[in-house]
């Protein structure tokens, strides 16, 4: 180890920044958000920090004064003679000092950080190499839930209480542990505090029937891995157990945890492997069990999906739940295909309607599906592709209007048919296309031929 990682209290202090450019303007923001007082010293200050608060800014080159009741020094010259200078006078008075960019003139050495306070994670190389440790603080900075302090400061609050009340130490640990992993956690960072608290409060009071089980219900969005939400990615790493639908991508599946239970629960149009009730008491049943259930679903839960059935039924038993938001297949379809749904020369509305109604008929309301600037998107359209274009005709759209139709979007194995009203369904058969497939009608599917050759992600 060739430094001692320690975290220093200077609220309050005096820190001398001499410099006056960004290196140094950043170097003062960073002591200036721990609290402290900044002298900044400069023959020229560029960078805005005068007459900021708590900031003492001299137009002067440095000088040995400067150094006066200072706790702490950080050198952002470009002048090595003068970064030396600084080093050596800092020095002599047992002042720490940092040289940027010259690890050998420094005391001390400024860490990337990860700041989600009061939890704060520093990353350093000991000079060897910045970007590495600010390459591994990025990663880690997409899966620490931006929170996370929260969860800290709510800690902290209970923390005496906890100490009085389980005093064994190793218990102790255990307690903690069960708390800021499972249902606690989740209510802290989704914000419900008054419910975490009412929660650890029956930890607490040793209840054996504390609520442990709760369900994830999570938008796996279209297909594509990459289009998963950081927190889709966070819950799916913890759940126990996985409940997944024939929409939810095999690579997708396979990100859950690799020692989770993974329950495929189908549904294709009348397959249904599980029928929606059962579904819902498996949820029941598992949380109930103490299980972390996630539930997987297509594109986002809450459009087509019968998200909002699954939670109706854990509302009512009194289930703990979270509803994640995926990327709609709309959404992600629409971009992967080159057909921005909205666009001020075509379409100022645009309009999610299914094709597949609960009682098998497309009875849509057709009047509002011809109106002119709209896209009007339709899932589950394939099975009634030739009503759905003829009733549009019928009703007064124009049958040169463009429709697309995309096969499994934003995944490896999209396919794109583009026709008007009256050659598409011709076109899907000889195609075969098959399901999952987004229907998308309007002027803005002419724009694809337009992006198309630009944007390498189009397929
Ligand atoms: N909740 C989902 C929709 C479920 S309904 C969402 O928000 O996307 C299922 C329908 O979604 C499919 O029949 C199809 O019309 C559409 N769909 C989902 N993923 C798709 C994909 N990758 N490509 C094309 N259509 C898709």
């Amino acid at each position: 180890m060739d430094f001692l990682p320690i975290f220093l209290n200077v609220k309050g202090k005096h820190c001398l920044v001499v410099g006056g450019g960004e290196v140094a303007k950043r170097k003062a923001t960073v002591l200036l958000e721990a609290g402290a007082t900044v002298r900044v010293v400069a023959p020229q200050i560029e960078s805005g920090l005068a007459g900021q608060q708590n900031v003492e800014a001299i137009t002067a080159h440095f000088a040995s004064h400067h150094l006066d009741d200072v706790a702490l020094v950080i050198a952002a010259t470009n002048d090595r003679g003068v970064n030396l200078k600084i080093s050596e006078l800092a020095r002599a008075r047992n002042i720490p000092v940092n040289v940027v960019d010259d690890p050998e003139l420094c005391s001390f050495i400024m860490p990337a950080i990860l700041d989600r306070s009061p939890l704060m994670i520093a990353f350093s190389s000991g000079g060897a190499s910045p970007v590495l440790t600010r390459m591994l603080r990025g990663k880690l900075e997409a899966i620490i839930p931006h929170n996370y302090g929260r969860l800290a400061a709510f800690a902290k609050q209970f923390r005496e209480r906890v100490k009085a009340r389980v005093t064994n130490p190793a218990k102790r640990r255990i307690f903690w542990e069960t708390a800021l992993d499972g249902v606690v956690a989740e209510k802290v960072l989704t914000g419900d505090e008054d419910s975490a608290t009412a929660l650890l409060q029956q930890m607490l009071a040793g209840e054996d029937n504390v609520q442990r089980g709760e369900v994830y219900m999570v938008g796996a969005g279209p297909g594509d891995p990459d289009l998963l939400t950081l927190r889709a990615l966070r819950l799916m790493q913890k759940a126990d157990v996985v409940l997944y639908d024939n929409l939810v991508s095999k690579s997708i599946v396979e990100m859950t945890r690799r020692d989770a239970q993974r329950i495929f629960v189908g549904k294709k149009r009348a397959d249904h492997t599980l029928r929606q009730e059962q579904i819902n008491e498996l949820l029941v049943r598992l949380a109930k069990e103490g299980k972390r259930v996630l539930r997987l679903k297509g594109g986002d839960p809450f459009i087509f999906g019968r998200g909002g059935e699954e939670i109706e039924t854990l509302a009512a038993q009194g289930i703990p739940f979270q509803v994640v938001p995926g990327i709609t297949a709309a959404s992600g379809v629409a971009s992967y295909a080159g057909i921005p749904l909205t666009h001020r020369d075509h379409a100022h509305t645009c309009l999610f309607v299914t094709g597949h109604l609960k009682d098998g008929t497309m009875n849509l309301d057709w009047d509002v599906l011809v109106r002119p600037k709209q896209t009007v998107v339709v899932y589950m359209g394939l099975h009634g592709l030739d009503k759905l274009c003829a009733e549009l005709i019928k009703h007064g759209l124009p049958n040169t209007t463009p429709i697309a139709i995309v096969q499994q979007g934003t995944t490896q194995n999209q396919r794109v048919v583009i026709g008007t009203l009256e050659t598409l369904p011709g076109m899907a058969a000889i195609e075969k296309l098959q399901a999952p497939t987004l229907i998308i009608i309007g002027g803005v599917v002419t724009l694809r031929e337009k992006l198309k050759w630009f944007n390498p992600q189009l397929i």
